[in-house]
């Protein structure tokens, strides 16, 4: 199988009225520092909506990654809303789009995961928005408490 996270809209693109569910598990690759142990959670509820195809559901995904200060553990769950809009290609040229999402009737739910969760883990790898790092002179993680490098001045 090619992709087993395709997902198969020509019923929807012919005019239907319908809604096509999906949930399914897609594994993510490593990157920006982030990397993911289990697969995304896939929720999606696809229509067609004024000629557009609407996406719209949950990718809940574990992301781990060594803090960028303090070089800790970072688990972070991921919890995206998805709200897109898909233009189905009108003609048989191939459209200058950088994404492969959706092709013809196929409908790419990997791909489309891939770049939920590549826009929104862009930010730096952090244990915590305030994580105080390691002290520059001894090295000593400054979360457990002031080294002896930082007596007042
Ligand atoms: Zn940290
Ligand atoms: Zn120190």
């Amino acid at each position: 199988m090619a992709s087993s996270n395709a997902l198969e809209i020509g019923s929807l693109l012919a005019g239907g009225h319908h809604t096509l569910r999906v949930d399914e598990r897609v594994k993510l690759e490593p990157f920006e520092g982030w990397s993911f142990p289990e697969p995304a959670r896939v929720q999606l509820s696809v229509r067609l909506a004024h000629r557009l195809i609407e996406v719209a559901g949950t990718v809940d995904v574990l992301a781990r990654g060594s803090c960028d200060r303090c070089l800790g553990d970072v688990k972070q769950p991921m919890h995206i809303e998805v709200d897109e809009r898909l233009e189905p290609e009108s003609a048989q040229d191939a459209p200058l789009s950088e994404t492969n999402v959706l092709v013809g009737s196929r409908l790419d739910i990997a791909d489309l995961t891939r770049q939920l969760v590549d826009s929104t883990a862009t930010f730096a790898v952090l244990c915590s928005p305030d994580c105080s790092g390691l002290c520059q002179y001894c090295g000593q993680n400054k979360n457990d408490g002031a080294c002896t490098c930082a007596r007042e001045s």
